[in-house]
């Protein structure tokens, strides 16, 4: 089953935000809705989420500005919905991220499709990502995200969870795990190793409905929970 794709609907007239808002849940997504800047950044820092539909018409902050922070801050998907029906407007949106760009009044089919679409190319393969709980990990980018949300894994911490990962849920030993992080490993301690592992344990643990890393006692540690359906 593919999870839910959750959407934040950003539009600051109430009945417009309203009508997307019950169109996009009609079409099966998880909906939440924003009057302006100030509340989008509130839900996006509470809420998990996929993609934003964006009005550049806001009361206390051009859309343009805050899609430029959105696309600094993770990496949701981002569909422009506004009246600004000039290319230089559609370039300028572009041009700071956003994946798409719809002119108003939109058709509510079409603007679903663009949110699978865009979902989809998020997903693309090539791209080596997977999902640990709610989790996206993508190895090439080294970000783990949870819709807008990252994880803030240090390096250390990611290159242990990467070397988790390529051992594809088999048992890897303290020892193994010490050479990725150390060039010297005899510089540093084991007990260096059970740090980083605890420390992505609580980093990841809240989005995950088991814990994520499994302890072998007296050899190592091993990934669970580890889908590959991206
Ligand atoms: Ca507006």
């Amino acid at each position: 089953m593919t999870p839910t794709i959750r959407v934040l609907v950003v539009e600051d007239e109430p009945l417009t935000r309203r009508a997307l808002t019950l169109a996009l849940a009609a079409a099966g997504f998880e909906v939440a809705e924003a009057g302006d800047a100030a509340a989008c950044r509130a839900i996006l820092r509470e809420r998990p989420t996929d993609v934003v539909v964006l009005d550049l018409g806001l009361p206390d902050q051009d859309g343009i500005d805050l899609a430029a922070d959105m696309r600094k801050q993770g990496d949701v998907g981002l569909i422009v919905v506004t009246r600004r029906a000039s290319p230089d407007s559609r370039i300028e949106a572009l041009d700071v991220g956003a994946d798409d760009y719809l002119v108003k009044p939109v058709h509510f089919g079409e603007l679903a499709a663009r949110i699978r679409s865009v979902m989809r190319r998020r997903k693309a393969p090539g791209r080596q990502t997977l999902r640990i709980g709610r989790w996206i990990v993508d190895l090439d980018a080294r970000s783990v995200l949870d819709g807008a949300a990252t994880a803030g894994l240090t390096r250390g911490e990611f290159d242990i969870l990467a070397r988790l990962i390529a051992a594809d849920g088999g048992i890897v030993s303290r020892e193994e795990l010490l050479t990725t992080i150390s060039r010297r490993p005899h510089d540093a301690d084991l007990r260096s190793v059970d740090v980083l592992v605890s420390r992505i344990r609580r980093k990841l643990g809240h989005a995950c409905e088991n814990d994520p890393i499994t302890t072998v006692p007296g050899f190592g540690y091993q990934l669970n929970a580890l889908s590959r359906e991206f």
